[in-house]
Protein backbone atom coordinates (compact mmCIF):
# COMPACT_ATOMS: atom_id res chain seq x y z
CA UNK A 1 0.00 0.00 0.00
CA UNK A 2 1.16 3.76 -1.12
CA UNK A 3 2.61 5.38 2.02
CA UNK A 4 0.26 8.87 2.54
CA UNK A 5 1.92 11.95 2.31
CA UNK A 6 0.47 15.01 4.38
CA UNK A 7 0.66 18.63 3.12
CA UNK A 8 -0.11 21.54 6.28
CA UNK A 9 -0.75 24.74 5.80
CA UNK A 10 0.57 27.08 8.48
CA UNK A 11 4.06 27.09 9.96
CA UNK A 12 2.87 28.48 13.22
CA UNK A 13 3.42 26.19 16.02
CA UNK A 14 0.50 23.94 15.42
CA UNK A 15 1.50 23.40 12.10
CA UNK A 16 5.23 22.49 12.61
CA UNK A 17 3.56 20.61 16.00
CA UNK A 18 1.71 18.67 13.49
CA UNK A 19 4.26 18.03 11.03
CA UNK A 20 6.74 16.19 14.08
CA UNK A 21 3.59 13.97 15.47
CA UNK A 22 3.46 12.79 12.03
CA UNK A 23 7.31 12.21 11.05
CA UNK A 24 7.34 10.41 14.43
CA UNK A 25 4.57 7.96 13.31
CA UNK A 26 6.33 7.54 9.63
CA UNK A 27 4.08 9.95 7.71
CA UNK A 28 5.79 12.20 5.27
CA UNK A 29 4.70 15.82 6.12
CA UNK A 30 5.55 19.23 4.51
CA UNK A 31 4.51 22.18 5.41
CA UNK A 32 3.80 25.60 3.59
CA UNK A 33 2.93 28.92 4.51
CA UNK A 34 2.34 32.40 2.91
CA UNK A 35 4.94 34.00 5.23
CA UNK A 36 9.00 33.89 4.42
CA UNK A 37 9.54 32.12 8.39
CA UNK A 38 7.85 29.87 10.37
CA UNK A 39 6.23 31.08 13.46
CA UNK A 40 3.12 32.65 12.65
CA UNK A 41 1.53 34.69 15.86
CA UNK A 42 4.92 33.79 17.61
CA UNK A 43 6.58 36.18 15.53
CA UNK A 44 9.83 38.11 16.53
CA UNK A 45 11.65 40.72 15.03
CA UNK A 46 15.00 42.64 15.53
CA UNK A 47 14.55 46.11 15.88
CA UNK A 48 17.13 48.95 16.86
CA UNK A 49 19.42 45.66 18.01
CA UNK A 50 17.06 43.71 20.17
CA UNK A 51 14.27 41.28 19.45
CA UNK A 52 11.08 42.23 19.84
CA UNK A 53 8.13 39.42 20.34
CA UNK A 54 5.54 40.87 18.07
CA UNK A 55 2.84 38.49 18.57
CA UNK A 56 3.03 35.96 21.57
CA UNK A 57 5.66 36.98 24.43
CA UNK A 58 5.02 33.86 26.65
CA UNK A 59 4.10 30.38 27.24
CA UNK A 60 2.70 27.86 29.87
CA UNK A 61 3.26 24.50 29.70
CA UNK A 62 0.77 21.72 31.40
CA UNK A 63 3.40 19.68 34.00
CA UNK A 64 3.62 16.26 33.26
CA UNK A 65 2.20 17.03 29.12
CA UNK A 66 4.63 15.88 26.27
CA UNK A 67 4.74 19.99 25.81
CA UNK A 68 6.38 20.01 28.75
CA UNK A 69 9.47 17.61 27.67
CA UNK A 70 9.97 20.09 24.73
CA UNK A 71 10.06 22.99 27.27
CA UNK A 72 12.56 21.37 29.12
CA UNK A 73 14.41 20.61 26.43
CA UNK A 74 14.50 24.23 25.35
CA UNK A 75 15.66 25.21 28.88
CA UNK A 76 18.61 22.58 28.97
CA UNK A 77 19.88 24.63 25.82
CA UNK A 78 18.65 27.73 26.97
CA UNK A 79 16.27 28.70 24.34
CA UNK A 80 13.52 29.34 26.68
CA UNK A 81 13.74 30.64 29.93
CA UNK A 82 11.53 30.96 33.04
CA UNK A 83 9.93 34.63 33.12
CA UNK A 84 7.32 34.91 36.09
CA UNK A 85 4.08 33.26 37.54
CA UNK A 86 2.80 36.82 38.91
CA UNK A 87 1.16 39.05 36.18
CA UNK A 88 0.08 42.36 37.51
CA UNK A 89 -2.71 44.74 36.46
CA UNK A 90 -1.24 48.18 36.15
CA UNK A 91 -3.59 51.20 35.39
CA UNK A 92 -3.42 55.81 35.69
CA UNK A 93 -3.58 54.59 39.61
CA UNK A 94 -0.83 52.46 39.63
CA UNK A 95 -1.23 48.72 40.05
CA UNK A 96 -4.22 47.27 40.66
CA UNK A 97 -4.13 43.66 41.04
CA UNK A 98 -1.32 40.85 40.41
CA UNK A 99 -2.29 37.12 40.64
CA UNK A 100 -0.08 34.10 40.62
CA UNK A 101 -0.58 31.34 38.27
CA UNK A 102 1.66 28.78 36.30
CA UNK A 103 5.03 30.16 35.32
CA UNK A 104 5.19 31.92 32.35
CA UNK A 105 8.20 31.36 30.17
CA UNK A 106 9.58 33.34 27.91
CA UNK A 107 12.73 33.07 24.83
CA UNK A 108 15.82 35.74 25.08
CA UNK A 109 15.90 35.34 21.05
CA UNK A 110 12.26 35.58 20.55
CA UNK A 111 9.34 33.28 20.46
CA UNK A 112 9.65 32.55 16.76
CA UNK A 113 12.98 30.67 17.36
CA UNK A 114 11.41 28.08 19.29
CA UNK A 115 9.27 27.38 16.18
CA UNK A 116 12.53 27.61 14.36
CA UNK A 117 14.15 24.93 16.71
CA UNK A 118 10.94 22.73 16.23
CA UNK A 119 11.02 22.84 12.79
CA UNK A 120 14.30 21.00 12.16
CA UNK A 121 13.88 18.20 9.96
CA UNK A 122 10.77 19.16 8.05
CA UNK A 123 9.92 20.64 4.70
CA UNK A 124 9.13 23.78 4.72
CA UNK A 125 7.67 25.51 1.52
C1 LIG B 1 -0.49 40.08 19.66
C2 LIG B 1 -0.63 38.65 20.15
C3 LIG B 1 -0.17 38.33 21.42
C4 LIG B 1 -0.29 37.02 21.88
N1 LIG B 1 0.23 36.71 23.11
C5 LIG B 1 0.25 35.44 23.52
C6 LIG B 1 0.96 35.08 24.70
O1 LIG B 1 1.61 35.92 25.34
N2 LIG B 1 0.92 33.77 25.09
C7 LIG B 1 0.25 32.81 24.36
O2 LIG B 1 0.26 31.63 24.76
N3 LIG B 1 -0.39 33.12 23.22
C8 LIG B 1 -0.41 34.39 22.78
N4 LIG B 1 -0.99 34.72 21.60
C9 LIG B 1 -1.65 33.65 20.85
C10 LIG B 1 -0.61 32.78 20.13
O3 LIG B 1 0.31 33.60 19.43
C11 LIG B 1 -1.36 31.87 19.15
O4 LIG B 1 -2.38 31.16 19.83
C12 LIG B 1 -0.45 30.85 18.50
O5 LIG B 1 0.78 31.40 18.06
C13 LIG B 1 -1.25 30.25 17.34
O6 LIG B 1 -0.45 29.28 16.71
P1 LIG B 1 -1.03 28.52 15.45
O7 LIG B 1 0.06 27.67 14.91
O8 LIG B 1 -2.32 27.86 15.82
O9 LIG B 1 -1.45 29.67 14.42
P2 LIG B 1 -0.55 30.81 13.74
O10 LIG B 1 0.63 31.12 14.58
O11 LIG B 1 -1.49 31.90 13.38
O12 LIG B 1 -0.02 30.09 12.42
C14 LIG B 1 -0.81 29.97 11.27
C15 LIG B 1 0.12 30.07 10.08
O13 LIG B 1 -0.65 29.76 8.92
C16 LIG B 1 -0.25 30.62 7.87
N5 LIG B 1 -1.38 30.66 6.96
C17 LIG B 1 -2.66 30.94 7.25
N6 LIG B 1 -3.42 30.83 6.15
C18 LIG B 1 -2.58 30.47 5.13
C19 LIG B 1 -2.78 30.20 3.77
N7 LIG B 1 -3.99 30.28 3.18
N8 LIG B 1 -1.72 29.84 3.02
C20 LIG B 1 -0.46 29.76 3.59
N9 LIG B 1 -0.22 29.98 4.91
C21 LIG B 1 -1.28 30.36 5.66
C22 LIG B 1 0.06 31.94 8.56
O14 LIG B 1 0.95 32.72 7.79
C23 LIG B 1 0.69 31.47 9.87
O15 LIG B 1 2.11 31.39 9.78
C24 LIG B 1 -0.89 36.02 21.09
C25 LIG B 1 -1.35 36.34 19.80
C26 LIG B 1 -1.20 37.64 19.34
C27 LIG B 1 -1.67 37.96 17.92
Amino acid sequence: MQKPSVLIVGAGIAGIACAQALRSAGVAARVVDRGRKPGGRMASRTIHGRTVDLGAAYFTAEPGSRFADVVAGWLERGLARPWTDTIAVAGAGGIHRSSTGPMRYAAAAGLRELVVDLARGIELE
